[in-house]
């Protein structure tokens, strides 16, 4: 059995850049064993990826990735591992979400006309291989057409939080999210906890219980925004209230070049996090 795998990484069917068979097969190419896809807003590309894994003996675990609301300049990401792909709930769950992405963008695309950038909805949309369009694409978009020189430049001169074509999408309460995810048959995992941007311990280890109550599973220990003293304070906070410790690199493809599947800021992500995350889901099956 190879000692890593990757929890948390996205595909065509989000933001990604590879669609869902080629992420399991790079998967495998990079010497993993287990891989959970995580797509923003949709589980589109967990047929095509289970289907794969099969075929190529890696194990498999369907996720979804949603952000929640949070105070600003913070983002509260939310993983949901093991939800079940027929659940009426989770499809409710994810139409909300696109409509979300549905309202916003147009009014992105209209600000950037306004300050003379030439893109169009059907511009994103071609770019966008699945249902849901995120702003990656459209940063990359801007890129080939020569308007930044960069996907990053792209976020901080026009698409980004706090940049003049920024507009936020409708969100799920935290609570309204944890309760999807739970009566859609998934563990609600909190990612990349440093994204929170909370001012100190005492602030986080707050957020952290406030979620407890709702409902949550497990905290994202291992990132690629994560250095080594973030990834021991995770750990530790893991330990003391419990929590299944998860990690992934949260690769996209070509849109994030830096970040290659299995591996965040060269850290491997041990096989025991798949095993341990399964085991729970499949003691929550039980309890049914
Ligand atoms: P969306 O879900 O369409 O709002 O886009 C959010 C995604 O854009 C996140 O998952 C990030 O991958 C990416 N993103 C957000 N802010 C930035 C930034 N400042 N630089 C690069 N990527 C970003
Ligand atoms: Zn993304
Ligand atoms: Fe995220
Ligand atoms: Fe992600």
């Amino acid at each position: 059995m190879a000692l890593f795998v990757d929890l948390h990484c996205h595909s065509t069917a989000s933001d990604g850049t590879l669609p869902p068979a080629e992420v399991v097969r790079l998967a495998k190419a990079n010497g993993l064993s287990a891989l959970a896809l995580t797509d923003h807003d949709t589980i589109g590309g967990v047929k095509e990826a289970a289907a794969e894994a099969l075929k190529l003996g890696i194990d498999f675990l369907p996720g979804i990735e949603i952000s929640a609301e949070y105070p600003s300049p913070g983002t509260m990401h939310i993983l949901g591992y093991g939800v079940d792909p027929n659940s009426p709930t989770l499809r409710g769950m994810t139409e909300t979400l696109i409509a979300g992405r549905d309202n916003r963008n147009p009014r992105i695309v209209a600000k950037l006309n306004e300050m003379g950038v030439a893109v169009t909805m059907k511009e994103w949309e071609d770019e966008a291989k699945g249902i849901v369009l995120g702003r990656p694409q459209l940063a990359a978009i801007l890129h080939r057409k020569g308007y930044v020189s960069s996907i990053k430049e792209a976020f901080d001169r026009y698409i980004g939080q706090g940049a003049p074509a920024y507009f936020d999408k409708e969100r799920l309460t935290p609570k309204r999210a944890f309760e999807l995810i739970r009566e859609s048959g998934g563990l609600p995992v909190l990612a990349h906890p440093v994204q929170l941007r909370t001012e100190n311990d005492a602030q986080l280890e707050r957020v952290i219980k406030d979620l407890l109550d709702l409902g949550l599973a497990g905290i994202e220990v291992i990132h690629s925004d994560h250095d080594d003293a973030l990834f021991a304070k995770y750990v530790s906070l893991a330990q003391k209230y419990n929590l299944i410790q998860t990690g992934g690199s949260d690769f996209h493809g070509a849109t994030k070049k830096n970040i290659d599947l299995g591996i965040a800021r060269g850290r491997r992500i041990p096989r025991e996090f798949f095993d341990n995350l399964l085991a729970h889901h499949r003691k929550l099956k039980k309890a049914g």
